[in-house]
């Protein structure tokens, strides 16, 4: 039996803003860049030049699955891998729309839900933005 500890480093830091509500992905202050998941070094130039920042938290739908689950589980839920326009990806879940009816290609944009103390990144579909 251990107590889960936090990850040291960015990647606790990361968690532990969550945690207060505040999703951060990370910019490279050599190359550019952005990163997520959380890294020390950057994977793109290997500068260790990077810092947080907080993005524009829109992005488009890569990929959707629904996890199949009984009701009395909590029902199916969606799992969705969503590009950032800041050309990261993340893994997260479409909450407004019905798990099946997330599409590929789709608008979204994330926010953080805070549930038991505990920060987790989902997402809205957007609406009325067409392309
Ligand atoms: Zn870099």
């Amino acid at each position: 039996m251990s107590q889960a500890t936090p990850p040291a480093g960015v990647q606790g830091r990361h968690l532990a803003e969550l945690d207060q509500g505040r999703f951060l992905i990370q910019r490279c202050q050599d190359c550019g860049q952005h990163i997520y998941y959380p890294r020390e070094i950057c994977p793109h130039c290997g500068s260790k030049a990077v810092e947080f920042v907080a993005p524009s938290g829109r992005g488009t739908v890569y990929s959707t699955t629904v996890v199949r689950r009984k009701p009395a589980e909590g029902g199916d839920y969606n799992v969705a891998l969503v590009d950032l326009d800041e050309g990261v990806r993340l893994m997260s879940r479409v909450e407004n729309l019905a798990p099946d009816a997330v599409q590929i290609g789709q608008r979204v944009k994330t926010r953080v839900l805070l549930k038991d103390g505990k920060g987790l990144v989902v997402c809205d579909a957007e609406t009325g933005e067409e392309e």
